[in-house]
């Protein structure tokens, strides 16, 4: 629970925002315990089509903004023009919103590790080749280059990187399901 006091003309008011977590499958992971970014990354990973046939899937993901004073969350998804099924460019910053706000990439993941990709499909494996496990080396190069933590999903698992091996992950369904 967070507590703020605001000096006003009449005094002093108390102004309680309540964050106890009341998700199932707590992760004590300060934006994956928010009921909101659940069901935004839910999205984000239903949206990249993870049930089509595989060349037609395509990585979905955005910048996540936080608005502090309203504990809003504020997501600006990057074009999936350039997306492949295993690849996707991050955009510019939102310019129209305080880079102070941003506080996460989530993206998605719609093809499982151990997929074989035909030659020509990923960017990054012109002659094909097997996906690998989550996350990939430019979501930790992204998450280092940018100081921000890069978030994947793809059908059973959710990937936290803020660099080369550091790396948190957590099962999406165990006696519990996260989203
Ligand atoms: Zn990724």
């Amino acid at each position: 629970m967070d507590v703020t006091y605001y000096v006003t003309s009449i005094g002093l008011v108390r102004h309680a925002k309540a964050h106890v977590s009341a998700v199932d499958c707590p992760t004590n992971d300060s934006l994956l315990d928010r009921p909101d970014f659940r069901k935004l990354f839910k999205q984000i990973y239903d949206s990249s089509g993870p049930t089509l046939p595989f060349t037609q899937r395509r990585e979905y993901g955005g910048w996540l903004y936080l608005n502090p004073t309203t504990d809003t969350l504020i997501y600006k998804p990057w074009p999936t023009n350039g997306a492949s099924p295993c690849s996707i460019n991050p955009a510019p910053y939102d310019t129209t919103i305080s880079p102070a706000w941003l506080v996460a990439a989530p993206h998605s993941h719609p093809v499982d590790s151990g997929t074989v990709v035909p030659p020509a499909v990923c960017p990054q494996a012109p002659l094909g080749g097997i996906v690998g496990r989550g996350p990939s080396n430019p979501d930790d190069n992204l998450a280092q280059s940018q100081l921000l933590p890069v978030y994947a999903v793809d059908s059973k698992t959710i990937y936290r990187t803020t660099g080369p091996g550091l790396h948190t992950e957590w099962p999406r369904v165990s006696a519990c399901t996260i989203f």
